[in-house]
């Protein structure tokens, strides 16, 4: 039996074709969506889904949730004494959604059809292959959540070159894509999100908001505060949950019987809220600028993930985009139920073709970096990202640092893989020292360069401009066994793209062309120039690609405008 399966960070889903309607299978609770969460104990057991997650309150650290952020790395998780790879974590999940449609059909299930994010790179992919294979399923096709999504709402009926906008903000991760069929082929024109935004913002957001009337209260007296947090991010979800369909919730707090509650309105939440609703914007509008689509000729909006439920978020979409988005489909099972309709479209020996965007980084890449705050107090471990997620690859970003100590011998730097703020909390991938020489704090410059490619090679150079002095290291992945030969070819390839933007061909010239406009000029078409100047200046520090493509353009524009004018 072929089954179609939404393997989510938060939440996972498995649905059937059958009848020729994609169906849903509830699991051991009778629930479409099964957390996406392991529990161990020391014995050996085992516990996925809801079970798991009621553990996180009384075992956080043999409780592991969110490991699809790990899929495709060499990081590992220890619970209760066993250690596991996220490939394992993935399948234990993948198996208790096989047993659930055993459960349900009496057939145990073979093969599957997995949706991943469209970002995920062939490591994150081949992890996802792997996951299905320890749980005893072959995956026959992978296929892209917001495809998936799309699929669910009829995308294959409609006609070639009407774009959707798939909007997916789920418990941890907010994606945007623009998806379009073409000729037959399903393509993802160009993705973007926020990996660290998602429903569990928004219940931070609310615990936040009510910890002052809660703190001080009898029956939270004594109680640890790991397991005072837990149980209000579980509060805090249930309450906000509430908010969806009311314009108030009670937030209670229940703790050995005891509990402490307060009222929670709409209106508060949705103010408090307003921060995180604004971050929603950005990743739409870059989506659509990557592809060079306008909203105006985007087909449908459609909602995915369960936090697109809150009416806080649809709101400021129908702000956002002056049209109602597409609800049609429940936006938790979206994409389980795509994954369905591909599984029957293969099974019927057809399947739908789809092509992927250019590959981009999954993950954050940084050093760890110290600062002084405002008491004098020194805070190392501090995460200085280099190359941000979701860059397009191959890329190659440089960075400066400075000494912090009145004559320091040496600079270390440690490289690290992840997104939070404490390097600690990130995945550590090497380390790397130079010498420097003995001046006041703050005097001596060292930069830092990364150049990384789809094959996932990360390129680490090191100089002191000072000294002339250069470190370079070569980080591969752990279960990647290239060849040296194959190491020094990618590393050729990236040899090229160790140049600052500032001194490329393209660039170099367009500066040129607009500073001798600029000194060709007085009053406000200088004042013009400059300005774009400015701009395109911006673009080039930031050292993406994109945006200096974007400025590039725009100033070439206006100075071509302006020599259309000339007298002569
Ligand atoms: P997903 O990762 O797509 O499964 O989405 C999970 C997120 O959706 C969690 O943050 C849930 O709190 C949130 N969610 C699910 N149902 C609702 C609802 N009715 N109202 C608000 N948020 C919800």
């Amino acid at each position: 039996m072929l089954v179609g399966i939404d393997l989510g960070t938060t939440n996972s889903a498995v649905a059937l074709w059958k009848d020729g309607v994609p169906q849903l299978v509830p699991n051991a609770l009778g629930r479409e969506l099964t957390p996406s969460a392991v529990s161990l104990a020391k014995g050996g057991q085992s516990w996925v889904g809801e079970a798991a997650v009621d553990r996180m309150a009384t075992h956080p650290a043999d409780t592991v949730t969110s490991f699809k952020r790990m899929m495709g790395t060499a990081s590992t998780v220890t619970l209760a004494g066993t250690t596991l790879t996220p490939e394992d974590l993935s399948a234990m999940v993948l198996r208790s959604l096989a047993d659930d449609v055993e459960a349900a059909t009496g057939e145990r299930p073979t093969e599957a059809v997995i949706t991943v994010p469209a970002y995920f790179n062939e490591r994150q992919r081949r992890a996802t292959r792997r996951a299905g294979e320890i749980a005893g399923l072959e995956v026959k096709r992978l296929i892209n959540e917001p495809t998936a999504a799309a699929l669910a709402f009829g995308l294959a009926d409609k006609g070639d070159r009407e774009p959707f906008l798939v909007f997916d903000l789920g418990g941890g991760t907010f994606d945007v894509s623009i998806v379009e069929m073409f000729d037959g082929i399903v393509e993802v024109r160009a993705s973007a999100g926020d990996n660290r935004l998602g429903g569990d913002d928004f219940d931070a957001v609310l615990a936040r908001m009510v910890e002052p009337q809660l703190l001080g209260h009898a029956a939270l007296e004594g109680v640890s505060v790991t397991r005072r947090d837990a149980l209000m991010k579980l509060a805090a979800e249930r309450t906000r949950r509430a908010l969806s369909t009311s314009e108030k919730a009670e937030f209670v707090l229940t703790i050995d019987g005891k509990s402490a509650g307060t009222m929670v309105t709409t209106e508060a939440f949705e103010e408090a809220a307003a921060g995180l609703v604004r971050k929603l914007r950005d990743p739409v509008i870059r989506a659509l600028r990557d592809c060079h689509i306008d909203v105006k000729s985007l087909s449908d909006i459609v909602l995915v993930g369960g936090a697109t439920r809150m009416p806080v978020v649809r709101k400021a979409l129908t702000r956002m985009f002056g049209r109602f988005p597409n609800s049609t489909v429940h936006p938790d099972h979206a994409v389980a139920l795509g994954a369905a309709i591909q599984a029957g479209l293969l099974s019927g020996g057809e399947g739908l073709e789809e092509i992927r965007i250019t590959d981009v980084a999954p993950f954050t890449l940084g050093v760890n970096t110290a600062t002084r705050d405002a008491h004098g107090v020194f805070h190392d471990d501090i995460f200085a990202p280099i190359i941000e997620r979701n860059t397009p690859v191959p890329v190659s970003r440089m960075e400066r640092f400075f000494t912090l100590g009145d004559n320091q011998r040496q600079v270390t730097f440690a490289i690290y893989q992840g997104e939070a703020r404490d390097v600690k909390k990130n995945v550590k991938l090497g380390e790397l020292t130079v010498p420097v020489p003995p001046r006041p704090a703050g005097e001596v410059q060292v930069d830092v360069r990364f150049t990384y490619d789809t094959s996932g090679l990360l390129d680490v150079d090191v100089a002191v401009p000072a000294t002339g002095l250069t470190r370079n290291m070569v980080i591969v992945d752990e279960d990647d066994r290239r060849s040296q030969k194959d190491i020094a070819e990618s590393r050729k390839r990236l040899e090229k793209l160790k140049v600052h933007p500032r001194e490329e061909a393209d660039n170099v010239a367009m500066l040129a062309r607009a500073e001798r406009a600029y000194e060709g000029f007085t009053g406000h078409v200088r004042d013009v120039i400059g300005h774009a100047l400015t701009q395109f200046q911006g673009a080039l520090e930031t050292q993406d690609p994109r945006l200096i493509a974007d400025a590039r353009d725009a100033l070439g524009q206006l100075l071509d405008e302006i020599d259309a004018q000339s007298p002569l």
